[in-house]
């Protein structure tokens, strides 16, 4: 952390401000300019609320140098992670498909979907049963009877799956069915759900929040890292900003800087960003061509009948179009799907 302060500051109270800084716990290397002096406090300590310098008398600014996340951030982990979801892996070379319907629906529904995407290269069979609506008019899910249904689609078409958990009473419940939990938007904040994902063998898909800063979702990141939980797996899935055209604003430039930031795998999901389903095959072409290490999307074979999210489904022949197109562009920057 360096400490700008005001080089007319009487001695006596730059004295306070360096005996504060080592009230907290920093050595300090004091180094007077022309006009300013400069502390730099040293020692990382990543939970340090730097108002606590910035609101003393003669202080000018206050700039971190390290991140206020450690275990999620690349400094601390330079390599990429790895994230393994039975034989499949998150982060390598290879972008991994997760395809299917916002919710499971019906048992028809679900075997139907995960057939189609299993045969069109998808290695991941997504579907809600718990729905965080924005509505509590809206289909809620189907509970347990969901994810029994979701595991038995998977299972039948040698698909690994994934499941939002939008609350810890239900994650006993959920870790029996699903190969990785997946924590919507609404959740991103929600910080015992994530202490308790933190705590699970299993892997953590976290979406970012819709008014997250890149920050903010790495720190929600570390929560269930610093549970012991290395397993996570990032999800850009649209902000909210000004404009209102489309659902969602499609961060793409998120891809990159979490892969500066963090050596987490990134996914992106460009249905719930823009929400209309004529605008995902290009977004996903953008998002596999930004290093996305996986891509979400979901499929419906009757949109017009679907419970949740019918818009933004891809019919079974756009997500076929979508596969072709995705493998050109992984070639073109050394991947694979
Ligand atoms: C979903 O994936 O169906 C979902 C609810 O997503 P989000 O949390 O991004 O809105
Ligand atoms: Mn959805």
């Amino acid at each position: 952390m360096v400490v700008v302060v005001d080089k007319n500051l009487p001695q006596e109270k730059v004295e306070k401000i360096i005996s504060e800084l080592n009230r907290n716990g920093f050595d300090v290397h004091k180094s007077t300019g022309e006009k300013y002096i400069i502390l730099g406090a040293l020692g990382v300590q990543p939970g340090f609320d730097i108002r606590k310098i910035k609101m003393l008398e003669g202080v000018i600014d206050v700039f971190r140098i390290t991140e206020p996340y450690k275990l999620a951030s690349r400094r601390f982990k330079a390599e990429k992670t790895i994230v393994k979801v039975n034989d499949i892996e998150i982060g390598g070379n290879e972008i991994v498909v997760i395809a299917g319907p916002c919710s499971v629906e019906n048992e028809n529904q679900i075997m139907k979907l995960a057939e189609i995407i299993k045969s069109l290269g998808a290695k991941i069979l997504r579907g809600g049963a718990f729905k965080p609506r924005t509505s509590p008019y809206s289909f809620q899910g189907l509970g347990e009877e969901g994810l029994k249904l979701l595991r038995k689609a998977g299972d039948k078409f040698g698909l690994s799956v994934i499941t939002e958990i939008i609350e810890p009473s239900h994650f006993e419940l959920i870790e029996k069915y699903t190969d990785i939990f997946q924590v919507g938007s609404r959740n991103m904040y929600n910080y015992p759900l994530l202490r308790l994902l933190g705590a699970s063998k299993k892997p953590v898909m976290l979406k970012r929040g819709m008014s997250a800063t890149i920050d903010e979702w790495l720190m929600s990141a570390e929560y269930i890292l610093a549970g012991g939980n290395p397993n996570v797996i990032l999800c850009e899935r649209g902000i909210r900003t000004f404009d209102t055209s489309l659902r969602n604003t499609f961060d793409l430039s998120a891809i990159v800087t979490a892969h500066e930031k963090s050596h987490l795998p990134v996914c992106a999901d460009p249905s719930h960003a823009v929400g209309y389903r004529d605008k995902i095959i290009p977004m996903a072409r953008a998002a596999v061509a930004a290093g996305t290490d996986a891509l979400m999307v979901e499929v419906h074979h009757d949109p017009d009948n679907a419970l949740s999210d019918g818009p933004q489904a891809l019919l079974p022949d756009q997500f076929s179009e979508l596969m072709i197109q995705i493998k050109e562009i992984a070639k073109v920057i050394g991947k694979k799907i």
